[in-house]
């Protein structure tokens, strides 16, 4: 199993829109690890996690082909991650195609908006429940819940296939309980996950800095859940939490490295 992160860029993105851009220039160069799109990632291709603003301009620059998406799955609401009028390009007018190739999985919330923004299209959405298995494909999928957007189910991601195991765990804040003791008989073989505020904790509780990161990995490695040695890379970057290569320093000792846009892990 492949993950491309297509996107490792918080909401407002790097450098971001109407903010002093703490990380000046080399942050504007398209192959700079400190240009930094909103979070998305692909799986083998064919899994697609969430669709965001910028999912065109990933698509052109990772060449990217839409159609070979079997499934398009959403972790919550927020826009960074959900821009539901890309979804209306899958369809006729702008098609010939009277279904979409791909099928919606996504929380209640996000089923909701999009089934009340297009009542009568024929899209396939399934509503994914918590720490509850799906099969999507030859994948299997299940979501945990985030500490995030509540009261809206947020969801992390754990996709398995082959016996191989990977977690995408964007805005995740410091997980609930249920969480906790699901992932107590888990074995990830690759994680990945956010670590929005980096260096400088924004004392927002819904996403993750690094310090909070740390204590995360070590209940982590205490439960079981990871083990040394297995690949951890960070998403969903702010341009106030460092740049890629402060950061890369910073979670050296930790063994995990900061994500950047077009990067993969293989399992
Ligand atoms: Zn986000
Ligand atoms: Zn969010």
């Amino acid at each position: 199993m492949t993950i491309k992160l297509l996107g490792t860029g918080a909401a407002d993105g790097v450098p971001p829109l109407f903010t002093a851009n703490r990380l000046g220039s080399r942050s504007f160069e398209p192959n700079s690890k400190d240009f930094r799109t909103r979070a998305a990632a692909l799986i083998d291709g064919c899994l697609k996690l969430d669709l965001g603003p910028d999912t065109m301009a990933q698509n052109q620059r990772f060449q990217i082909d839409p159609l070979l998406w079997d499934a398009i799955i959403f972790t919550h609401s927020h826009e960074d991650h959900f821009t539901v009028s890309e979804i209306q390009y899958a369809l006729y007018p702008f098609n010939g195609n009277e279904y979409p190739p791909f099928t919606i999985y996504a929380n209640p919330t996000v089923c909701s908006m999009i089934e009340w923004r297009y009542p009568a299209w024929p899209l396939e959405i399934i509503e994914t429940r918590l720490y509850e298995e799906i099969q999507i494909g030859d994948y299997r999928m299940t979501p945990v819940r985030a500490k995030h957007a509540e009261p809206e189910e947020c969801q992390n991601l754990i996709f398995e296939k082959d016996g191989k195991k990977i977690g995408y765990m964007t805005d995740t804040g410091w997980w609930p309980d249920p969480t906790w003791e699901h992932l107590e008989g888990i074995r990830l073989d690759a994680m990945v996950i956010e670590c929005t505020d980096g260096l400088v904790d924004s004392g927002y509780r819904g996403h993750l800095a690094l310090a909070e990161l740390e204590k995360v990995l070590e209940n982590l490695y205490r439960i079981g859940t990871i083990k040394a040695g297995i690949p951890i890379l960070t998403t969903h970057h702010s341009h106030l939490g460092g740049s890629h290569e402060e950061l890369m320093e910073a979670m050296k000792p930790l063994g995990i490295a900061p994500g950047y846009d077009g990067v993969e892990i293989t399992v």
